[in-house]
């Protein structure tokens, strides 16, 4: 749904300020200016919102010392590229023009592949006597593949996992949107020496995405919200692909 505001389109999540985190699906407030709980990736066209916690916990799953430290970055204003850039076995980024590294993206959550990287179980076609279900198609999406991560359970009727649509906020009391519980809050945000101390305690050697928490991310920020950060919201930004 659509709605006219001085002649630009905004959706009810941008309206309301009001964002599904990509990866645990809860809704939370991307205001910046009132306690944001969800920030979005820095990449064009990307669009995805996370909640700093969910976001740190899939870039770093097997260091809760990093995760956590990245987890108040993002909430403390750092940008961020999100995991749908970067292949989860190889952690390489797409390339179009290979068709082996074109990706299969998940739609229910951060989780792509080189195609070259596509583990078996996520197959292009059904295997009866395995009982595997088909959990990859191609020619939906241009150049990519689509796939339900091995996250999702297919059910057998509908062969797509249950349906699991946008949440739209509650428009009669958009305060009442389900909290995140992991999400930090205004009080756990750190200051912005906090916040350089933490990021210089970051070892970007061991970092997957290295750029993403040196020290020369680090950018002058004067003011919680900076504008950088909020380059949007414009329509279909919110990268929500309807069933
Ligand atoms: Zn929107
Ligand atoms: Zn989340
Ligand atoms: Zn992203
Ligand atoms: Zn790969
Ligand atoms: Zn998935």
């Amino acid at each position: 749904m659509v709605i006219q505001e001085k002649g630009l389109y905004f959706c009810e999540n941008c309206k309301h300020k009001q964002h599904q985190c990509f990866a645990c699906g809860l809704l939370g407030s991307s205001n910046l200016t009132a306690g944001p709980e969800v920030f979005q990736c820095k990449e064009q066209k990307c669009g995805h919102f996370y909640h700093p916690g969910c976001v740190a916990k899939i870039l770093y799953p097997d260091n809760k010392a990093k995760a956590t430290c990245f987890e108040q970055c993002v909430a403390g204003g750092l940008e961020f590229s999100c995991p749908v850039h970067k292949c989860k076995r190889c952690k390489e980024a797409e390339n179009k023009h290979d068709k082996e590294m074109q990706f299969a993206v998940c739609r229910r959550c951060p989780t792509v592949y080189h195609r070259k990287c596509l583990p078996r179980d996520i197959s292009l076609i059904e295997d009866e006597e395995e009982a595997t279900p088909q959990r990859a198609w191609d020619g939906i999406l241009p150049d990519q593949i689509l796939i339900y991560c091995r996250k999702h359970e297919i059910q057998e009727e509908l062969g797509t996992p249950k349906r699991d649509h946008i949440v739209f906020p509650d428009v009669r009391n958009p305060g009442a949107a389900e909290r995140h519980r992991g999400a930090p809050q205004r009080h756990d945000i750190p200051d912005e020496d906090e916040l350089l101390d933490r990021l210089a305690s970051c070892n970007p050697s061991q970092s997957p995405q290295p750029a993403e928490t040196g020290r020369s991310r680090v950018k002058p920020i004067d003011s919680f919200a900076p504008k950088h950060l909020f380059p949007r919201p414009h329509p279909g930004s919110c990268g929500w692909l309807d069933d």
